[in-house]
């Protein structure tokens, strides 16, 4: 028989389920979306000093997100991001990801996960945003 009596919300299986629920469950990105946190990371982290870049939804099991600058014009690029993520967490931290690396393009005319790279780790943990080379993507199915 359920126990209707328990106080389901104070238990920690109920707390766990909430935070599956506010982490992990899938995050479809769309276009607005893309810009909306660009312009929140932009305006926060680096001063607004990148421009909009153009943005690409696709489907991809090799890589989250993906930037690619313009050889002709550094201050351009594209930025592509997968169409399905894991949560809106990880969306976030691949956007801060590929917004270093067109500030490298910008600054630096190249792309690294080296020292220029994570020049931006600290800034980035002051909000919450993991700085890391890469984003397990393996072992999950993407749909
Ligand atoms: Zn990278």
């Amino acid at each position: 028989m359920p126990n209707t009596k328990r106080k389901i919300e104070r238990t920690k299986l109920f707390r766990m389920v909430q935070n599956f629920d506010e982490f992990d469950c899938k995050f479809r990105p769309t276009i607005a979306d893309c810009r909306e946190v660009f312009r929140n990371i932009n305006k926060q982290v680096f001063n607004n000093e990148l421009k909009m870049p153009n943005f690409r939804l696709v489907y991809s099991g090799k890589f989250w997100g993906e930037c690619q600058g313009n050889i002709d014009d550094n201050e351009r690029c594209i930025i592509r991001m997968n169409k399905s993520f894991l949560s809106k967490r990880l969306f976030v931290y691949t956007m801060a990801h590929e917004m270093v690396h067109q500030w490298e393009w910008l600054v630096h005319e190249h792309m690294t996960h080296g020292p220029t790279f994570f020049i931006w780790r600290e800034e980035l943990s002051k909000f919450g945003i993991v700085l890391s080379r890469k984003y397990r993507i393996k072992h999950y199915k993407l749909n």
